[in-house]
């Protein structure tokens, strides 16, 4: 076994605090990673808190992991030790499903492994995540990261990246469209910058007025304070796409009511408690659809990560020493965050 150490939360009311525990060792096609920087996604804190339910106790988050290679098994081909290497949400899923077998191993339909807050299929034994010194992953759910991206801001491309790329790409969202983004937190600010490197007129919508200048920066076109109705209804009718990455309940008829005919609003944020129901009228009358999106597939996240390495898109981080990670979580209840925390994990050796 490697002997390994991280932050856990040992149960839905207490900080996280260091937390020494075992990985096994790599098998024949498994990558050991030695984690650099992991980024800090509004999940983490959902799960961390039990807001979702079923939490696994203790819990290591985070599933936005870069690092490098330290090891990989006797059957591994595509990677060796000392490349870079990242891993998202998931660690496993069954490979013989439809889901799995058209590359969308995320609604695998016998339950993809999450890389924390669950159990490995086989072993039952907790899977704990990227808040943590190393990582073993199965080669075939361990991603290559361009060499030219800043690894502190690809880090987030393992989740916020691709929980926005993903639905965006799904939709076909592409030049000449007006596209809403709900929300400028993690997910949100690389819901901008994708929409605009795919050539949308990208509208934000924000909570946050001292927000609106980075949101022009990140490539928004307008910016939009979601607390003043009548603003938001200067746009109604007028969206083909809105990607809403709020973590909280709302009234989604504010939103709905932006649609073009046949325009769709895809939900993304996971709030603890339900939004409100919309009203169905909103739907109807012109073909609206209310969908949902999660995470990517792995061909699509490496897609994603090529595609960023291209355009040189990163996320913009405030990079934390882990020990700072509760306060981090308590800002993030704030909305005050630009645009993603990201751990770096050098930090665990200080005490
Ligand atoms: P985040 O960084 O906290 O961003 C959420 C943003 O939503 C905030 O920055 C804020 O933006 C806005 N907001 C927060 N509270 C609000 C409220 N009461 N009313 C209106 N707007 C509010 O969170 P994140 O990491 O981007 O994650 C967002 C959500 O997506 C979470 O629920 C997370 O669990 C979920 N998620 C889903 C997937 C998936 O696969 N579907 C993947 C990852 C995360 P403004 O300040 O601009 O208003
Ligand atoms: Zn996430
Ligand atoms: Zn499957």
């Amino acid at each position: 076994m490697i002997a390994s150490t991280g932050y856990a939360a040992r149960s839905a009311t207490t900080p996280l605090a260091p937390f020494s525990f075992e990985r096994r060792e790599p098998g024949p096609q498994d990558v050991q990673i030695e984690i650099l920087y992991c980024g800090v996604c509004h999940s983490d804190l959902h799960q961390v808190r039990d807001e979702w339910g079923g939490a696994i106790f203790p819990m290591v988050p985070g599933h936005e992991i870069v690092g490098r290679v330290a090891k990989v098994g006797g059957q591994v081909r595509n990677f060796k030790a000392g490349d870079l290497a990242a891993v998202g949400c998931m660690i496993d899923s069954c490979r013989r499903c439809e889901s799995c077998a058209g590359g969308l191993e995320q609604y695998c339909e016998n339950g993809m492994t999450l890389t924390y807050n669950d159990r490995y299929k086989d072993t039952g034994e907790p899977t704990y995540g990227g808040y943590s010194d190393s990582i073993v992953v199965t080669e075939k759910f361990v991603l290559k990261v361009p060499g030219n991206l800043d690894l502190k801001g690809a880090a987030p491309l393992l989740c916020a990246g691709i929980t926005t790329y993903s639905p965006l790409r799904h939709w076909r969202v592409q030049a000449g469209d007006k596209v809403g983004v709900v929300g400028l937190g993690g997910l949100g600010h690389m819901g901008v910058k994708f929409a605009h490197a795919f050539g949308a007129h990208v509208v934000l919508f924000t909570t946050s007025p001292g927000k609106a200048q980075d949101a022009i920066r990140l490539g928004a076109d307008e910016v939009v304070i979601s607390r003043n109705p009548e603003a938001v209804k200067k746009h109604a009718g007028s969206f083909n796409f809105i990607l809403n990455t709020v973590a909280a309940p709302h009234n989604l008829d504010a939103y709905l009511e932006l649609l073009k005919r046949d325009g769709t609003m895809c939900l993304v944020g996971v709030p603890d408690q339900p939004h409100p129901s919309p009203t169905v009228g909103n739907l109807i009358f012109k073909r609206r659809q209310l969908a949902g999106s999660l995470i990517g597939g792995i061909r699509e996240t490496q897609e994603m990560l090529d595609f960023c390495g291209r355009h040189n898109i990163t996320s913009d981080v405030e990079v934390i020493p882990i020990q700072k990670i509760n306060e981090a979580y308590e800002r993030l209840l704030k909305s005050d965050v630009k645009y993603r925390f990201v751990i770096d994990l050098a930090s665990l050796k200080q005490k």
